[in-house]
């Protein structure tokens, strides 16, 4: 499959498309906002595609080109201003959603946010961003789009364990990026995952078994 990563720049996303290059099973894309990102993932013999969220739909469509997976992995970080929550994490998410339905992709896997879904659980500055993740997966759920939504706890920067636990969780809880990231590979085999959104955090479960789990 082709699989294209939107924000592949970004800590989950170098991490999805270097698995995906060393797995050799899939063909990675990347889709990044600057000339410089295109040159470095080059160098590493990946093949990279520039749009700017913040652009149009149709220079987002445009990286989409032959591809079957859209992977969303974006953000606009915890050091932007609330400008940037609404136009990355809400309308660059939905603008990548339309140019997604628009290209034919085949399935889109959305990295939103654990809590997203539970207004009550919204608090202090996170408000607006828990906001836009949610509105932005009401728009996927509501697209004609086969999706998988992961909603990842509290992300952490330790190595990965390979086990997780996916579902509906109460409380918010954490894991790391690389099992976020590695999560997202694996789900890539489970096509028949469709039109799901679950939590994910830290578990007991190898990532292989949770999959199968959904399947
Ligand atoms: P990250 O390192 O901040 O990466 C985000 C990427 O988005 C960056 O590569 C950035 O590009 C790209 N981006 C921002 N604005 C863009 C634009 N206008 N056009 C194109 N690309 C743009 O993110 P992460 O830590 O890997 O997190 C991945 C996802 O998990 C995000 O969706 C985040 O909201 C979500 N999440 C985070 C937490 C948490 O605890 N932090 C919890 C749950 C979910 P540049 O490299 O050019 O800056």
């Amino acid at each position: 499959m082709n699989v294209l990563i939107v924000g592949a720049n970004g800590q989950i996303g170098k991490m999805v498309v270097e698995k995906l290059k060393k797995g050799k099973k899939h063909n990675v894309r990347a889709m990044v906002r600057k000339e410089e990102q295109v040159a470095d993932f080059k160098d590493k013999g990946i093949e990279a595609r520039l749009a700017d969220l913040e652009g149009s739909v149709d220079a987002i469509q445009a990286t989409m080109k032959e591809i079957d997976v859209v992977v969303f992995s974006a953000g606009s970080g915890g050091s932007t201003g609330y400008d940037k929550t609404i136009l990355i994490d809400l309308d660059g998410a939905v603008k990548t959603i339309e140019a997604a339905e628009r290209a034919g992709v085949k399935r889109f896997i959305m990295v939103s946010s654990i809590a997203s879904n539970h207004r009550e659980k919204w608090s202090g500055d996170m408000k607006p961003y828990m906001a836009a993740k949610y509105y932005a997966d009401q728009l996927l759920e509501k697209s004609g789009l086969n999706y998988l939504i992961l909603r990842p706890g509290m992300l952490e920067n330790e190595p990965g364990t390979g086990r997780i636990k996916v579902g509906i969780e109460t409380a918010i809880r954490s894991i790391p990026r690389e099992d976020v990231a590695s999560t997202i590979v694996s789900a890539l085999d489970y096509p028949t995952i469709s039109r799901q959104a679950v939590d994910l955090i830290s578990g007991d479960t190898s990532i292989e078994e949770a999959l199968t789990q959904l399947a």
